[in-house]
C-alpha cells in the first residue's frame, strides 16, 4: 500500500475539562433556530434517506451569497469538500502550488492522490508572496486569512493573481476564516471560471459538530465536483446537518452577533498578549497566532495544559516552532487564558 501522511488533527477533549482553544471551535453556541430544526429532523425524518442534491441547502446558501444553486457543492464538512477538489480539479502534469506554512491537510490530500506539489516559502513577515504563485495548469490553495497565521489577503492580490495565471489553472481560495474581518472573493466567481471558493459551517456558524461545508464556483467545476461526489458517497450530507445548516445561514442577526463577539475578544487578547511582550501576527481569523521571544511554543503550550487551557502548537515548520496557535474563546476563556500566561511567564 502506498505511504499516506494524514492530517494530524488538534486534541479533543471528550471529558470536556480543558479550557479547549487549540481547534479554532466557535465558543458561542449555534442559533437557536438552527438547534430547532435539527430537533424537528429527529422527531421525524430520520427513516428516509436525505435528498442526495441537497437542494434547498443549496438554494439557501445560494442566496446567501446571491448566486444560483448550480454554482454550490455541499460536503460532508469543507475537509471533505476540499478532497473532491484535489482529486476531481487539481491536474497531474504540473505541481500544485500552496504556502510553506498552511492548513497542513493539502499535502495530506496531495499524498492521498498522488497529486505532486511545491511548497512557496512565505515572507520574512509570513505573508503570501502572490507574485511566487505562477501557474499554468496544476492549480493553487491557499486559505485565506491562512491558518495558522491568520494572515489576510486582500480581494486586490487575489483579483491580480487570477489575472495573472492562466485560465487553465484551478485557484482555490479556502474561506474557512473569512467571516471574522475579511472580505470574500466569492462575487469574483462570476467572473473567473477557474477560481473556486470553500466555506465552512463550523467556524462562523458554530455548527463544526454537524459537519458542512461548501464550495462556490462556475457551474461546470460544480458539475465535476459532483461527479466526484456520486462516485464515492451519494449521501455525505446528512438530514440534521442540512436542517441545521439551513436554519444556520437563514438566522444572520446570530450570525453577525456572533462573529462580533469573535472580533471584539481577538482585540482584546491581542492587545493583552502584546502588552505581556508576545510578538502576535496580524490575525484576521478567529485565533491569534503568537509568540514569545526566547520560549519555545511547546513549552508555553505544555505548560498550559497543566494550567487547564489547551492550545496548538506546530513542530513544523521550522519557522513556527516558536509560535502557539490560540483560539479566541468567550471574553471569560480569553481572561483566563491572559492570567495563566501571566503566571508563568511574567518576569
Ligand atoms: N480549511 C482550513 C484552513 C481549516 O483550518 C479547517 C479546519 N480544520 C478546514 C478547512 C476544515 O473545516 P471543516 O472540515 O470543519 O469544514
Amino acid at each position: 500500500m502506498q505511504k499516506l501522511t494524514p492530517y494530524v488533527p488538534g486534541e479533543s477533549d471528550p471529558s470536556d475539562s480543558f479550557i479547549k482553544l487549540n481547534t479554532n471551535e466557535n465558543p458561542y453556541g449555534p442559533s437557536e433556530k438552527s438547534l430547532r430544526a435539527i430537533r424537528d429532523v429527529l422527531g421525524s425524518q430520520l427513516r428516509l434517506y436525505p435528498d442526495s442534491d441537497n437542494i434547498e441547502l443549496k438554494k439557501t446558501i445560494a442566496k446567501f451569497h446571491q448566486l444560483e444553486p448550480e454554482n454550490v457543492f455541499v460536503g460532508n464538512g469543507s475537509d471533505e469538500v476540499l478532497a473532491h477538489v484535489f482529486r476531481g480539479l487539481f491536474k497531474k502534469n504540473e505541481p500544485i502550488l500552496f504556502p510553506d506554512i498552511t492548513y497542513s491537510f493539502y499535502p495530506s490530500y496531495c499524498n492521498l492522490f498522488g497529486i505532486d506539489f511545491r511548497r512557496v516559502e512565505l515572507d520574512k513577515k509570513f505573508r503570501i508572496k502572490m507574485d511566487s504563485l505562477v501557474c499554468q495548469s496544476g492549480g493553487i490553495i491557499f486559505p485565506n486569512p491562512n491558518a495558522p497565521t491568520g494572515i489576510f489577503v486582500d480581494v486586490d492580490h487575489i483579483k491580480s493573481l487570477l489575472n495573472n495565471v492562466s485560465s487553465n489553472c484551478p485557484v482555490v481560495i479556502d474561506e474557512a476564516y473569512i467571516d471574522f474581518g475579511g472580505v470574500s472573493v466569492v462575487p469574483l466567481v462570476a467572473e473567473y471560471p477557474n477560481l473556486i471558493v470553500t466555506r465552512t459551517l463550523s467556524k462562523s456558524h458554530s455548527l463544526a459538530g454537524i459537519r458542512l461545508g461548501y464550495a462556490i464556483a462556475d457551474k461546470n467545476i460544480i458539475q465535476a465536483l459532483k461527479l466526484v461526489k456520486n462516485s464515492f458517497n451519494s449521501y455525505p450530507v446528512d438530514s440534521l446537518a442540512e436542517a441545521g445548516a439551513i436554519a444556520a445561514l437563514n438566522d444572520r442577526e446570530h450570525f453577525l452577533k456572533n462573529c462580533g463577539n469573535i472580533i471584539a475578544n481577538r482585540s482584546y487578547l491581542i492587545s493583552k498578549l502584546e502588552k505581556m511582550g508576545f510578538s502576535v501576527l496580524p490575525a484576521l481569523g478567529n485565533f491569534v497566532c503568537a509568540r514569545l521571544e526566547g520560549v519555545d511554543g511547546a513549552l508555553v503550550a505544555e505548560k498550559l495544559k497543566y494550567k487547564g487551557i489547551l492550545v496548538r502548537h506546530f513542530k513544523t515548520p521550522e519557522r513556527l516552532s516558536g509560535f502557539v496557535r490560540i483560539t479566541v474563546g468567550k471574553m471569560t476563556d480569553c481572561q483566563t487564558l491572559v492570567s495563566s500566561l501571566k503566571h508563568l511567564f511574567s518576569p
